[in-house]
């Protein structure tokens, strides 16, 4: 089987693949208030579309792939889709990102399918504070899906975006939910794609500092073993259920194992989470390619994966690091 792997040595072994670039929340750190100029129906990727293209991937080794977006289940049959995903054995998992402000009555349904992992995006415990940070009065529902996917055979991770001024008060919170129950909390460091949102900020809170604000706290943390390409720095207090991460999202020191590759909604390629595309794929496709120069585009393109995100950030046609993760599939 040829394989995708990078002229340094790294095999890409899975995608992420953003289902839709629009959103039922207005995430401070992700867009503006009033949302992003999503881009008309057909720009999309079909679902058809999708398909073929993962089922190529999956020929050339990619075996587990990530949905997300945008908010995936905002898309009209997201659900059906996944199921056919599900019929491809090349993939082991099949895993999705979503703000579960929607999906708690899509749980049953994951679980049939064979849905593995979902990464939940809450930011903050508080409803007040919920309301502020993703502008949308949505804290009760995404609650439930938290609470439902708790009870549900799903592994779950909760993905906390650090917000200086805004939720580092929480993080203690947030590390004694791992005490009896059995999740992960990543901490993320944040980032500037947020679609000209234009926050402002002088405190930069980096993987260091995210520990070294746990540190204060618990004097029993002990690190886990990571697999080799986790996006995440893992760690457990002695005898609590549940673990915790940092993903140096920003700081960028995972990128040596990256085993990634990116597909926007709109079908850019691409290589890293900080380049700004490397080929539109929906285009190409639509030109009628076949399956076999799709799969010779894709081994030549990998090769050209920058070695890390500082390399992929300056060679960018637009210097400016300011589209929002919601366009690029975060
Ligand atoms: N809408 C879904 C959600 O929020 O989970 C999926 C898409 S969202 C873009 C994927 C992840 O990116 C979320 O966990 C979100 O918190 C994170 N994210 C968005 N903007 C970010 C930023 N500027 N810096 C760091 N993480 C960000
Ligand atoms: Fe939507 Fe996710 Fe961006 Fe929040 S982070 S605005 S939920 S895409």
């Amino acid at each position: 089987m040829k394989r995708l792997t990078d002229k340094f040595g790294r095999q890409i072994s899975y995608l992420r693949l953003a289902i839709t670039d629009r959103c039922n929340l207005r995430c401070q750190y992700c867009m503006p208030a009033h949302g992003i100029d999503i881009v008309d129906r057909q720009e999309l990727l079909t679902y058809k579309e999708m398909y073929r293209i993962t089922r190529i991937l999956s020929e050339l080794g990619v075996n587990k792939v990530r949905l997300t977006g945008g908010e995936p289940f905002v898309r009209k049959d997201f659900v059906k889709f996944l199921e056919s995903l599900s019929f491809n054995d090349h993939l082991d998992q099949i895993n999705i990102t979503t703000n579960g402000a929607l999906i708690s009555k899509y749980i049953p349904e994951l679980e049939k399918i064979g849905i593995k992992k979902i990464n939940l995006s809450l930011d903050t415990l508080k409803a007040d504070k919920f309301k502020q940070i993703t502008r949308r009065d949505l804290f009760a529902e995404t609650w439930l899906t938290f609470e439902k996917l708790l009870a549900s055979i799903l592994e779950l991770k909760l993905n906390v975006v650090i917000q200086p001024g805004v939720n580092t008060d929480e993080i203690i919170d947030f590390i004694e939910l791992t005490k009896d129950k059995d999740i992960a909390v990543r901490f993320i460091e944040e980032m500037p794609f947020n679609g000209k949102g234009l926050r402002v900020t002088d405190e930069v809170w980096d993987l260091d500092k995210i520990y070294a604000e746990i540190e204060k706290t618990y004097k029993n943390i002990r690190p886990l073993i990571d697999k080799k390409s986790s996006t995440s720095k893992n760690f457990r207090i002695q005898n609590y259920k549940g673990s915790f991460g940092i993903i140096p999202a920003f700081t960028r020191t995972i990128c040596n194992d990256c085993n990634r590759i990116r597909i926007t909604a709109t079908g850019m390629f691409k290589n890293c989470l900080f380049d700004d595309g490397v080929f539109n794929l929906r285009d190409f496709i639509r030109k009628g390619a076949g399956d076999e120069e799709i799969a010779k585009l894709f081994i030549d393109t990998v090769q050209q994966k920058p070695k890390n995100g500082f390399v992929a950030e300056a060679n960018r046609k637009d210097k400016n690091v300011s589209e929002s993760m919601s366009t690029i599939g975060g």
